[in-house]
Parts: C-alpha cells; structure tokens; sequence
C-alpha cells in the first residue's frame, strides 16, 4: 500500500498491526496552510493493546520542516521528532470524563490515518516559531492575533 489510508482502530490494535510511510505536504493540508513547508515527514503508526484490554495507538513522525518565523516572516527549520500513546477511546463521553494525562483520541472503524498523524505534528509544533537570532525586527509582529500558530494554542490539549 503507498498511499496511506483508513484504518479500524480497534482492530489494529487489537491486531498490534504497523503502518509507515512518507507525507508530503499535498497529505497535510492544515499544515499547508500555515505556510509550513516540509520535503516529507516519515511516520509510523503501531497498534497495540495493554494487560487491561485497553486499545492503544502510537504515532511516530520525524522529517524537517520549515516554519514561518513569527518576528520577520522568514523560514525557521524544525526537526521534528515525536512519539504519542493514543488511547482508543470508545465515546465522547469516555473523553470527556477522563481526569487523568493520558491522551484519547476517539475509536472509529475508518479513521484517517494522514489526519491522526497531522493531529499529532500540529501539537508537536512550537506555538511561535522564530530565528534563535533574528534580523528582521518588525513592530507589531509579535502580537500574534492573526498568526495561524496563535490558532494553534486553541488545538493543544489541556
Ligand atoms: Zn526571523
């Protein structure tokens, strides 16, 4: 298979099944549009359930990505590296009721495995990106309001 697709949740944990492969940016729109660029992020995605039964989902993704800087608009690269546990949860109300750190991402039998894997980046990605040793000052450009990242506090779980 070379094009990433859906997947049932439970049953490749169940099944303890892995998926990699490589996104270009055309598989991950929302990054697109906040004007980040990448020449492909490598990810992995493992299915695996626990002594308790519970249905987990870890995603991997790793690659280079160039960022906006937030002060002169510049590109910043960004290695990224991640690894997230992913409970499968059963309901929405399972979610909401949880009052622990674990992250839950809700069960389904076609779940998108390019969206899972962009979910998961956009939390990796640094709210405000910017040169450690910028030139390009620029009033006003750090209040933020409409910087796509602003949007991006809005995403990151509590
Ligand atoms: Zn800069």
């Amino acid at each position: 298979m070379s094009q990433p697709g859906l997947i049932d949740g439970l049953q490749f944990a169940r099944g303890a099944e892995t998926l990699t492969g490589t996104l270009d940016l055309s598989r991950l729109p929302r990054l697109a549009v906040m004007r980040c660029e990448t020449s492909g992020l490598s990810y992995e995605l493992r299915g695996r359930t626990d002594a308790e039964g519970r249905c987990w989902l870890q995603v991997r993704a790793k690659g280079t990505l160039s960022l906006e800087c937030q002060r002169c608009l510049g590109p910043v690269a960004f290695p990224l590296a991640l690894r997230s546990e992913l409970l499968l949860a059963r309901c929405e109300r399972e979610i909401e009721t949880a009052d622990d750190d674990i992250d839950r991402v809700l069960a389904g039998n076609a779940m998108d495995v390019c969206q899972l894997v962009e979910d998961e980046v956009l939390l990796a990605l640094p709210m405000a990106p910017r040169h450690e040793q910028c030139d390009g000052m620029r009033d006003g450009a750090e209040t933020g309001g409409t910087s796509p990242f602003a949007q991006l506090a809005k995403l990151k779980r509590i």
